[in-house]
């Protein structure tokens, strides 16, 4: 007999948080669990723990991104485009009342309304000559994955330019980040991103130089002030370590009766602190985004004190066995799985022939 928890499904959501009554800014938090912590593995570099047990079903992370990009097909047809101000990040659904940039940089970019515009400015300023004169360039020269990755970057550092330029001094160490003095933020938590220039192969590398010096390079039109090589640095971090959005979570193994697979990708972005989270192929977290783009972990199984909190780097229902795992996470991480249960469903190393030898009985 199957026990009823089997058909149970764990969501991602941070819906019952927010209050009606909650202004913009209360919503714009990040949250870590108390026992949530960063630490530092010999092999494995940095990695998030439990401190303290932690069961089945509680909220460990709310983060907030550092970037964000819409990846959808038909922008203005897309039900599934956010509003480019990333203190809200909501679903702009109707296209209707969609606001636009005046210039129409890029289909894209869409604001909820105009006072979201309005306090996007410095930020949306910064990218908004970069997009009008090489969107369509680089799209139709290099395609939307190149154009997604350099409009990313373009994303991070028009978020750094606003944290040097236009922000208050920094309320960093607000109260939720009080008892975790240990987790970067902002630009600070990006730069210690892993990933580096070695961690790719030439090829890669050699092709991100030539988009570098093409697009990237700083100019009166993209005043970033880094070197070209500090861009190179940029992108191998962001390869490594950004998120694909998803509308429905993943990380439950083994995988529910009724798997429900992650749906379309809508967007991609970067988190300074679900950064931090390795991957396992038998995960004890689920991730999503919520409504307002923010990246939720929830406990997928009870984990105990001291244990490794690991999420999936892809969804669980469409890569299943061993091969098309490793395949994947080394194409695309750059790294040969080796959680539980990849090394427990890895073929015994030498089949021992005992064919070979003679019986007893032959004797
Ligand atoms: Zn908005
Ligand atoms: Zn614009
Ligand atoms: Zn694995």
């Amino acid at each position: 007999m199957q026990s009823p928890i089997a058909a149970e499904r764990l969501v991602a959501t941070t819906d019952h948080l927010i209050r009606p009554d909650q202004n913009l800014s209360d919503r714009q938090q990040s949250w870590i669990h108390p026992r949530l912590s960063q630490s530092v593995d010999p092999i494995k570099g940095r990695q998030l723990r439990a401190s303290q047990p932690v069961q089945k079903g509680e909220l460990l992370l709310v983060d907030l991104p550092y970037a964000l990009i819409p990846v959808v097909d038909c922008p203005e047809q897309s039900d599934d485009i956010r509003c480019s101000n990333p203190a809200c990040h909501r679903r702009v659904a109707r296209p209707v009342e969609r606001v636009s940039c005046p210039t129409r940089c890029s289909a894209e970019v869409v604001w909820c309304n105009p006072s979201c515009r309005e306090s996007d400015n410095a930020r949306h300023g910064f990218e908004c000559t970069w997009l009008k004169k090489y969107a369509v360039s680089i799209r139709s020269k290099w395609g939307e994955y190149d154009f997604g990755m350099l409009w990313l970057i373009v994303r991070i550092l028009a978020s750094r330019h606003v944290e040097l330029h236009h922000s208050p001094p920094s309320d960093n160490t607000g109260p939720d980040h009080f008892h975790h003095s240990s987790f970067g933020t902002g630009w600070n938590a990006i730069q210690s991103f892993c990933g580096s220039q070695d961690s790719w192969a030439h090829s890669q590398v050699r092709h991100w130089t030539m988009l570098v010096k093409k697009y990237l390079g700083s100019s009166p039109s993209l005043p970033h002030g880094m070197t070209a090589n500090e861009v190179l640095n940029l992108i191998c971090q962001e390869e490594a370590n950004s998120f694909g959005l998803y509308p429905r979570e993943t990380g439950t193994f083994p995988l529910p009766e009724h798997a429900v697979d992650r749906g379309e990708q809508f967007g991609a972005g970067v988190y300074p602190t679900a950064a931090l989270a390795n991957h396992s192929c038998s995960p004890n977290i689920i991730h999503k985004p919520d409504n307002q783009s923010r990246m939720v972990f929830v406990a997928s199984k009870d984990i105990a004190a001291g244990e490794e909190c690991c999420i999936s780097y892809f969804d669980l229902t469409k890569k299943v066995d061993l091969q098309a795992r490793r395949d994947h996470l080394q194409g695309s991480f750059r790294f040969v799985c080796k959680c539980d249960r990849c090394v427990s469903e890895e073929p015994p190393e030498e089949e021992v022939q005992w064919d070979a030898f003679p019986s007893m009985e032959d004797f």
